[in-house]
Formats: structure tokens, C-alpha cells, sequence
């Protein structure tokens, strides 16, 4: 290595950070678990760090990459999510930016069909009675049911590495499955689960046959029981298909009144001031939301309505965080591992230098 490489992280990813104080790097780590303010992200780029550490907290767009003009080589991201990195302006200044695709997708995809479990079969407010003493009596229906998840049929939005991962298991639980993807549709993947489940219904392993099928957005949220969402956050101009509030008054209303939503995937894709107005009219029979509009979710958010809380579930943004998805340092299990390996890839040029053809560098059309 030709110089030590002077690295700001804006927060603690655990052990793997040992890797590069192991190679010689100047590492500096943010040591609050809060996000810094983005003028000390400035000031430290500006000092002429070689790579910044980032989660999605931190907003990392043309100030940050201008104060790190000439110094500033990659900025590594603790996520697969990168909404709060301005791709555009990223290109402009032909900075690689990586991020952690991967191995988060079956952490990600199981914590998804926890919460549809949790939300379907009244989990949280089942405990809550038994923890408040309030389980007086054993009665075959009072004083609430919750719904079954096997033999249900649920709508799969976005199809990508998150959503399949997500069928996989939705499969496991005989559920028929409706996909819904504008840009990326894997045939290929269907027609496998498909067999999965014609041999499982021959062998006698599940007793109704299943089915899967790629169907519009409109026939997916009209037919289905529960709607899984899996897609990035994209807004107006990103793409000929945003995502940016996907889920509002409009299309709310084209789910069934006993179906339930679950959001694993950006807040901003679900317009939450109509889901809470959808809930509380009783439109939809539930929520599971893992991430919010504005995280953390603000104390007066209308979706904690105590109303809602026996059909609104709310996760603190925990769909990815398992032990070894979140800290392994193996670039293969840990979000952090391949954080780390994006970063020194760029910065110790391996794959001849060329970003284009390090696996974890996102914006490789800039190259
Ligand atoms: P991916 O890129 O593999 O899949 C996303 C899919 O969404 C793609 O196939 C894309 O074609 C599709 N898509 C795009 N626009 C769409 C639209 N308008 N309607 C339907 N589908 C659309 O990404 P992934 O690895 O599956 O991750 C998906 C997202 O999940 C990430 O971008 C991230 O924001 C979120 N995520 C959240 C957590 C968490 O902790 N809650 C963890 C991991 C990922």
C-alpha cells in the first residue's frame, strides 16, 4: 500500500472495522449512535478523507462530494438502500459509491413475513393480554381472532432480490403468490416455485394446490391478502415507475377491506398520513411498517393512534438488523464485511482499478 488511507465512518459498524486498522488505514469513527450533523460529514471530507462510511441517515449529495473534490475517492454504504446518496451528482464527480446488496435479503425477506405474521395473527396484542392480566377466560372466539397466513394469497411488490426471497418463504407457508414488477420480471423464478409447489401438493406435503403469477399492480392489490412491498425508493424523475408514495389514497383503495399491508422497504413509498386515514375507516384490515416517512417516527404521527393499535405494527427500520447480516465481517454474510471490502476495493484499486468491474460499486455507469 502506497500511503495509509485516512477513512471517516459517520457511525460504528462494529468488529469488521478492524480490517482496516489491520491494513494501516486512518480510520476515524463516529462514536455517537446518533447520525452527525452533515457539517461534520463536511468538515472531515473537506480535511481530505480518502473514504467516508455511511448509513442511510446521512445525506450525501453535491456539498459533500464538491468539499471532497480531488480527495475524496469512495463513499461506502452500510445499506443495499441508497436514496440519501444523489447518484447524480455522485457521477458528476466520479465518485464510486458502493453498498451492501445481498447479503441483507434473507434477514430482510424473514423479518417481512414475521411482521405479516405478527400483524395477521394479532401477536402483539394477544402478549398484551396475557401480559396485563386481562386473559380472564379460554373462548373459542373472544374477545378477537386473528386471520391465517397458510392458503392466503399474497401480492408481492417489486420482484427483485428482496421480494423473490420473500416468495421463497411465502411458498413454505402454501401461499398463492402474485408478483408485480415493472422493470424486472423473472419468469425463470416463478416457473421454479411453481414446480415447488406442484411436487409438494403431489407428494401430499401441502393439501390445496398453490399457484404463482406475475399480474398488473391493479390485479395484484385486488386479489390479494396480504401486500408485501420490496422496492427502492424512487422518486419522480428517477424512473419512468417512482415509488415516491406508491402506496396513497388511490391505490389503498384498491386493496380489499380485510387485506394488510407490509412495508419492509422505504417510507416515503406509502403515503402514511392516507394509510392511517385508510386504517382507521376501516378500508384495510392492517399495517406493518418497518420504516417511516421521517425516521425515527415522530411522536405525533397519526399512525400511533391508540385506535390503530391493535391492526398497526411499527418496527424501528429492524428488518436487516440479525447478528451476522448486520456485523459479520465476512463481505459474504455481513452488511459490514461488504462494506468494508467496497471501500478498500476502490481504494487499493483492485480489479485493475476499474469500478466497473468491482461487484459492489452501484454506480458503475459513471466509469
Ligand atoms: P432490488 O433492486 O433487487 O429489487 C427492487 C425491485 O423493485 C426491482 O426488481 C425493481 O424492478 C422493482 N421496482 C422498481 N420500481 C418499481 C415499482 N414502481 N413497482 C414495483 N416494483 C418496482 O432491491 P432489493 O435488494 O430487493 O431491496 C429492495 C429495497 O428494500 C431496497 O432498495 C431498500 O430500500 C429496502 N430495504 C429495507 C431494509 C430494511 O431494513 N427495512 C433492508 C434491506 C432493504
Amino acid at each position: 500500500m502506497p500511503r495509509a488511507f485516512r477513512v471517516f465512518a459517520t457511525c460504528d459498524i462494529g468488529p469488521a472495522l478492524d480490517v482496516l486498522r489491520k491494513r494501516g488505514y486512518q480510520l476515524e469513527v463516529y462514536s455517537n449512535p446518533q447520525a452527525p450533523p452533515k457539517s461534520l460529514i463536511l468538515e472531515k471530507v473537506r480535511s481530505g478523507v480518502d473514504g467516508l462510511i455511511t448509513t442511510l441517515r446521512d445525506p450525501i449529495d453535491a456539498e459533500v462530494f464538491e468539499a471532497g473534490k480531488g480527495t475524496l475517492k469512495v463513499v461506502s454504504q452500510l445499506a443495499v438502500g441508497f436514496d440519501n446518496i444523489n447518484r447524480a451528482d455522485a457521477n458528476r464527480f466520479q465518485v464510486p459509491f458502493t453498498n451492501t446488496a445481498e447479503v441483507l435479503t434473507e434477514a430482510t425477506a424473514e423479518f417481512a413475513f414475521f411482521m405479516l405474521g405478527a400483524l395477521a395473527r394479532k401477536l402483539w396484542t394477544a402478549e398484551h393480554l396475557t401480559r396485563d392480566n386481562q386473559w380472564g377466560f379460554w373462548h373459542p372466539y373472544l374477545p378477537f381472532l386473528g386471520d391465517e397466513v397458510t392458503g392466503k394469497t399474497i401480492a408481492i411488490i417489486g420482484t427483485g432480490r428482496i421480494g423473490l426471497a420473500m416468495i421463497k418463504k411465502c411458498a413454505g407457508f402454501d401461499m398463492n403468490i402474485l408478483c408485480y414488477d415493472p422493470a424486472y420480471q423473472n419468469h425463470e423464478y416463478a416457473k421454479s416455485i411453481q414446480e415447488m409447489m406442484d411436487l409438494r401438493h403431489a407428494r401430499g406435503i401441502q393439501k390445496e394446490k398453490t399457484w404463482i403469477k406475475y399480474v398488473s399492480f391493479e390485479e395484484a392489490l385486488g386479489q390479494a391478502d396480504f401486500v408485501s412491498v420490496h422496492v427502492p425508493l424512487l422518486r419522480q424523475g428517477d424512473s419512468d415507475t417512482p415509488t415516491y408514495h406508491l402506496f396513497n389514497e388511490r391505490t389503498l383503495a384498491m386493496m380489499k377491506p380485510t387485506a394488510f399491508l407490509v412495508n419492509t422497504s422505504r417510507g416515503p413509498v406509502v403515503d402514511e398520513a392516507a394509510l392511517a386515514k385508510g386504517l382507521r375507516e376501516n378500508r384495510i384490515a392492517g399495517a406493518a411498517l418497518d420504516v417511516y416517512e421521517k425516521e425515527p417516527l415522530p411522536a405525533d404521527s397519526p399512525l400511533r393512534d391508540l385506535a390503530l393499535e391493535d391492526r398497526c405494527r411499527l418496527f424501528p427500520h429492524f428488518a436487516s438488523a440479525g447478528r451476522i447480516t448486520r456485523l459479520s465481517a465476512d463481505p459474504d454474510k455481513g452488511m459490514a464485511g461488504r462494506c468494508i471490502q467496497g471501500l478498500i476495493d476502490v481504494l487499493e484499486g483492485n480489479y485493475r482499478g476499474d469500478p466497473k468491474k468491482m461487484p459492489y460499486v452501484v454506480n458503475k455507469e459513471a466509469f
